[in-house]
C-alpha cells in the first residue's frame, strides 16, 4: 500500500513511517505540509520521495492508495474530505475533528465514496488491552463494577507546542487524551458512556486550555468509569484498573505507544500475571486497516469509534465548563 502522509508530524516520524515500512511493498511516498521547508527537511530525514504544500498534488497521484492524516486537529476535516473525494482510503488521527458535525461529515463522505475511513486509536490494538478485554469477556472478574484509568503524565518537552496554547488547533488535554481513555474503555466494556460529569484544571502548563481533567463517565449498564488525564504530572504512571464482582484486573503502564506494561488478574485464588503479545501497536493498526480495506471487518477503531470518543471528549469539556452533567446519545449512525 502506498501512503501519502498529510502532516509532517512527530507521530508520523516516530511511529507511523516505521510501521508503514515494516510491511513488504508498503511505502510512504508523499509528505504534505503547510511549510515547504519543513516538508523538504522531513522528507530528507525520512527518505520520502515527494513533498508538496498542495494537498491536491499528492492526491492526484494514482499510485497513492491511502492517506494518514496527522496534522493539527483543526485541519483533519478538510484534509479528510479532500482525500475521500480523490478516492483514497483514510486513517485519521484522533480527535477526528473539532466538532461532531465535522466528524459525521467525514464518516458519511467516506461511506458514500466507498473508501475506508478509520481512527488511529492505537491502544485497542495493544496486546495488553486485548488480553484485558478477553479476561473480561471470559468472565474472569465476574460482573464489572467500575473502571479507573490513570493517564496523568508529563507531556514530553518536544510536544509542548499547540497542545498547550492553541485551542483553535484542538489543544488541551481532553481532546488529546480523554479521547484515548474513552475509546479504550468502550473497547473493554463493549458499551458507551451515557453521561459524564467532569472538572478540568491547569497544573500550570496550559495557556488558555486545560492541562488536567478528571471525568466520571456512567456507562449504559451503570458501570462507573473514572478517567484522570494530565500533561503536567511529572511522576505520573499510567494504568487501567477494572474491578469486578469476582476479581480485578490491573494493567500497569499499559496506556502507552509501545507494547509496554504488565497485566495482573487478582481473584480469590491470588494474583496471576497475564502474558500478552508485545507486537508494535501501530503496525497492528495498519495491518487491521489494510485488512478492512480488503473487505474484512475492521478490528481496530473505525470512524464511528472516533466519532464516539470525540462526542465524549466534547461532553467532558462542556461538563467541566458548566458544572452540569452532560448526557450522550451520539445521534443515529447514517
Ligand atoms: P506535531 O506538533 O509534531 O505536528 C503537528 C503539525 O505541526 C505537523 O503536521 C506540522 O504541520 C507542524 N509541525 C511539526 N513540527 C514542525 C516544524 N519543525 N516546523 C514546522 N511545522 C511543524 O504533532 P503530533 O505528531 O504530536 O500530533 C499530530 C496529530 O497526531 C494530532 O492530531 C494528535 O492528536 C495525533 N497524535 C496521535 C497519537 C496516537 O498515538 N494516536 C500520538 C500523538 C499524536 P504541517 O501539517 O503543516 O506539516
Amino acid at each position: 500500500m502506498n501512503w501519502a502522509l498529510i502532516g509532517a508530524s512527530t507521530i508520523a516520524r516516530q511511529y507511523l513511517i516505521p510501521a508503514i515500512r515494516s510491511f513488504e511493498g508498503s511505502e510512504a511516498t508523499w509528505v504534505v505540509s503547510g511549510s515547504a521547508g519543513h516538508a523538504k527537511q522531513f522528507a530528507a530525514d525520512e527518505n520520502i520521495a515527494n513533498t508538496t504544500t498542495d494537498l491536491a498534488q499528492a492526491l492526484a497521484d494514482p499510485s497513492v492508495d491511502a492517506v494518514y492524516i496527522s496534522s493539527t486537529n483543526e485541519k483533519h476535516h478538510a484534509q479528510a474530505l479532500a482525500a475521500i473525494a480523490a478516492g483514497k482510503h483514510v486513517l485519521c488521527e484522533k480527535p477526528l475533528a473539532m466538532s461532531l458535525g465535522e466528524a459525521r461529515e467525514m464518516i458519511d463522505a467516506a461511506k458514500a465514496a466507498g473508501v475506508h475511513f478509520a481512527t488511529n486509536h492505537h491502544l485497542r490494538c495493544a496486546g495488553s488491552h486485548r488480553a484485558i478485554r478477553q479476561l473480561i469477556a471470559d468472565g474472569r472478574i465476574g460482573e464489572v463494577l467500575s473502571v479507573k484509568v490513570s493517564h496523568a503524565v508529563s507531556l514530553p518537552e518536544h510536544l509542548r507546542g499547540w497542545r498547550l496554547d492553541n485551542p483553535g488547533a484542538g489543544g488541551g488535554v481532553v481532546l488529546d487524551m480523554t479521547v484515548h481513555d474513552t475509546d479504550t474503555i468502550r473497547y473493554h466494556l463493549g458499551e458507551d458512556p451515557v453521561s459524564v460529569i467532569a472538572e478540568a484544571a491547569s497544573a500550570g502548563m496550559g495557556q488558555g486550555v486545560e492541562d488536567s481533567a478528571m471525568a466520571i463517565m456512567t456507562m449504559a449498564s451503570g458501570i462507573q468509569v473514572l478517567s484522570h488525564v494530565s500533561f503536567g504530572h511529572p511522576f505520573g504512571k499510567t494504568g487501567v484498573e477494572i474491578h469486578g464482582s469476582k476479581g480485578a484486573i490491573y494493567g500497569k503502564g499499559v496506556i502507552a505507544q509501545t507494547p509496554a506494561g504488565e497485566v495482573t488478574l487478582v481473584t480469590a485464588d491470588g494474583d496471576e500475571d497475564i502474558s500478552f503479545p508485545r507486537h508494535d501497536l501501530y503496525e497492528q493498526v495498519l495491518a487491521e486497516f489494510a485488512a478492512a480495506v480488503n473487505g474484512q471487518p475492521h478490528q481496530g477503531a473505525t470512524g464511528e469509534d472516533g466519532y464516539k470518543s470525540l462526542a465524549v471528549a466534547l461532553a467532558v469539556r462542556e461538563a467541566a465548563a458548566t458544572g452540569q452533567r452532560q448526557h450522550l446519545n451520539y445521534g443515529e449512525p447514517q
